[in-house]
């Protein structure tokens, strides 16, 4: 078993030490896949005192978990299908997922917040319809309510989103649900897992499995940025590959039938403030039939998403054609329409999606999760952010059992992630000397470790009227396992993922940084 010392919150977090630990490691659990779900069953594993190691292909998170909506939330449009179809499953899906959604907000309040958002309703019978399936979320979310769903008039959904075309429109119905920084969260869980003695790399392929007697054993890896070969054993492994779920599955067993199908969702981030009160907007119907948002997040107005069926990619892309399809669609809700020029930024991620054997439309298959064996390989695909903890533990309850595993009980349920972990009196005394911008996104990235970042370096702004500062490269080097500058810009610091423009101009600092490392 490899000796991994658990790293102090402010200790360095160094790829090599990883890299060595795991060169020729024999563990109880190895994880292929370092997003939300292959992060979750690392941190599931530990939690019930197993040793285990995760390896990711690209940087944590840099799949679709980066790439999401953003919210924590038990999905109210599985809830109208949950009635609709007199589906129980689907009901017992959205009560499970607004559990997890309560512990994700006080895993990181930095990082998960609530969010009102507001439904606005074009005929009088959509507002008691709205607001009688709405009243039925806040009842399944029991204790863990956010808030209560309530009619909003005409004059509240304008001061919401002044640029609404009001005309059509009778009022709207608001409700809660949480939103959160999904990269970030995930690299808090990455950091966390480090922090339990958990061993995680990034930019390390799995070339293929080491099968013994028929049975997935470990695996053999690529460290991608140092070309070393890793032999890495395991009483269990499991595949959480995600898009990629299928590639695994066909090293463990050359018959495996694919599974998985992929659905391409993109997301636009406006530099035009169209929520000035922090309120998002759920756009209940399109013409085709979808849901879409416009949401506040880190000081951008965020719209999405789409869902058509695509090709697996390493690094997705919003295609113009999915760019013009959300800008049309919201643009048919609003009087003050958006533009190309308004976009700062745009991201593309890919649903994995079980496949849905009688084929059809991509956006009728399940959202739940699905764990499953092939010659002793587990995967756990599907699902969706908001519920990586149960996912986890429904994964790992397995894997105890048929790897014949000793230990205990998963314990992720009160787990708080760091940044929300330590005092936050240090901190908080330590921003009050910045200018109030810095301050506030300082706090909302780290949370209680904003001061062990600014010690990092100068709290000199990277760009003129941004709120990002020097810092922050040299924590996101050292601290949180960033490689290369994508790493840093798109899952640290957000800023790739929000404004295009100054991301670049930051990017030409973070080189000569990386340079001089
Ligand atoms: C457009 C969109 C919007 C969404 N919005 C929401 C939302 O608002 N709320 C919500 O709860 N959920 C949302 N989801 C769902 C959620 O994002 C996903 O369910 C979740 O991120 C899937 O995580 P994952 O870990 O399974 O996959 P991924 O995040 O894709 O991780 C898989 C990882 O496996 C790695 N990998 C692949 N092959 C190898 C290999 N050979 N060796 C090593 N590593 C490998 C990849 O590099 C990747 O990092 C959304 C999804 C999409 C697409």
């Amino acid at each position: 078993m490899p000796q991994a010392t658990a790293l102090k919150p402010d200790q360095t977090w160094q790829r090599t030490t990883q890299l060595e630990a795991l060169k020729d490691a024999d563990v109880d659990v190895l994880v292929i896949g370092g997003g939300a779900s292959g992060v979750g069953v690392l941190l599931d594993a530990l939690s019930r005192g197993l040793s285990a190691a995760l390896v990711d292909r690209q940087d944590f998170m840099a799949g679709t978990s980066s790439r999401s909506t953003k919210l924590i939330h038990g999905g109210v449009r599985y809830l109208e299908q949950a009635f609709k179809g007199l589906d129980y499953g689907k009901y017992e899906l959205v009560k499970e997922a607004l559990a997890e959604r309560k512990r994700m907000l006080n895993m990181a309040p930095h990082l998960a917040w609530p969010l009102t958002l507001i439904t606005p309703a074009k005929s009088l019978i959509g507002l008691p319809y709205y607001r009688f399936g709405l009243g039925l979320y806040d009842l399944l979310s029991g204790s863990e309510r956010l808030g209560k769903s309530r009619i909003e008039s005409k004059i509240e959904l304008k001061r919401a989103c002044p640029s609404l075309d009001m005309k059509p429109l009778k009022g709207g119905v608001s409700y809660m649900d949480g939103q959160f920084d999904d990269a970030r969260f995930g690299i808090a869980m990455v950091r966390s897992a480090l922090e339990q003695g958990g061993l995680a790399v990034n930019h390390t392929r799995v070339d293929d499995l080491i099968i013994e007697n028929g049975k997935v054993r470990g695996a053999h890896c690529t460290d991608l940025l140092g070309q070393t070969r890793l032999t890495i054993k395991a009483k269990a492994v499991i595949n959480c590959t995600g898009p990629w779920t299928d590639h695994l599955r066909t090293m463990a067993d050359p018959d495996a039938k694919p599974m998985m199908t992929v659905s391409s969702g993109i997301h636009l981030l406006l530099n035009k403030n169209l929520l000035p009160e922090g309120r998002g907007i759920l756009i209940p119907e399109t013409d085709d039939g979808r849901v879409l948002f416009m949401l506040p997040w880190l000081g951008k107005t965020l719209v999405g998403t789409t869902d058509d069926p695509a090709e697996l990619h390493d690094h997705p892309r919003a295609s113009q054609d999915e760019v013009d399809y959300l800008i049309k669609h919201i643009n048919e809700w609003l009087i003050d329409p958006i533009a190309l020029a308004d976009v700062s930024a745009t991201f593309s991620g890919l649903r994995p999606l079980v496949s849905n054997p009688e084929g059809g439309s991509t956006s009728n298959l399940s959202r739940d999760h699905l764990i499953r064996d092939d010659n002793g390989l587990t995967t756990l695909t599907g699902g969706k952010w908001t519920t990586w903890r149960r996912m986890a533990e429904d994964c790992m309850d397995t894997v105890v059992k048929s790897a014949n595993l000793k230990a205990g009980p998963c314990k992720t349920q009160t787990l708080r992630l760091p940044g929300a972990n330590g005092d936050e009196a240090e901190a908080r005394l330590a921003l009050k000397t910045l200018p109030e911008d810095i301050a506030t996104y300082l706090w909302q990235a780290y949370g209680d470790r904003a001061h062990l970042v600014m010690q990092q370096g100068s709290s000199k702004r990277l760009v003129e009227g941004a709120p990002y500062i020097e810092a922050e490269l040299s924590w996101a080097l050292n601290y949180e396992g960033a490689c290369k500058p994508e790493d840093v810009l798109n899952r640290r610091m957000r800023v790739g993922m929000l404004d295009e423009k100054v991301s670049q101009q930051i990017r030409d600092r973070l080189e000569t940084v990386l340079k001089a490392a």
